[in-house]
């Protein structure tokens, strides 16, 4: 058990880290913007394809705005402020777009399968897409 203590715990603190709030925001932020690698690593495996999924982008945005404010407010470092001024620019333009691309998707409605944007028959059913009926119906009127 002091084994253990000393490891957790040098010199009586967590981690031997001198925690305050900003610490806390500032270890969360690191802790949020290093799991998106994992969660990242894991999508692309589960896929068998390199894939970038949405809560990256999520994960990414979070960490960086937390490191942005303990760089702001509590360490108040050019450097430090600079690295993570802007980086929240791309992060939302990712997500905007994987937003709308998301909602380009057609419907099936045979099976309800979410089929790829621009698709004119179903992946999952081979039921022709509502772009593709649509179109057909105005052909033959
Ligand atoms: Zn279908």
């Amino acid at each position: 058990m002091d084994a253990i203590n000393n490891v957790l715990f040098p010199g009586g603190r967590l981690l031997g880290i001198e925690w305050n709030v900003w610490k806390a925001i500032g270890w969360t932020g690191n802790a949020v913007f290093f799991s998106r690698f994992f969660v990242q690593w894991w999508v692309t495996e589960k896929r068998k394809q390199v894939v970038v999924p949405a809560i990256f982008w999520w994960l990414s945005l979070v960490g960086s705005l937390c490191l942005l404010a303990y760089a702001l407010f509590y360490r108040k470092d050019s450097v430090f402020i600079f690295a993570y001024a802007f980086t929240w620019i791309p992060y939302i333009r990712n997500l905007v777009i994987h937003h709308r691309h998301k909602n380009a998707h057609v419907l099936c409605s045979d099976c309800a399968a979410n089929c790829a944007p621009g698709s004119n028959f179903c992946f999952n059913c081979g039921h022709p897409l509502l772009a593709l009926v649509a179109e057909e119906a105005g052909t033959k009127e």
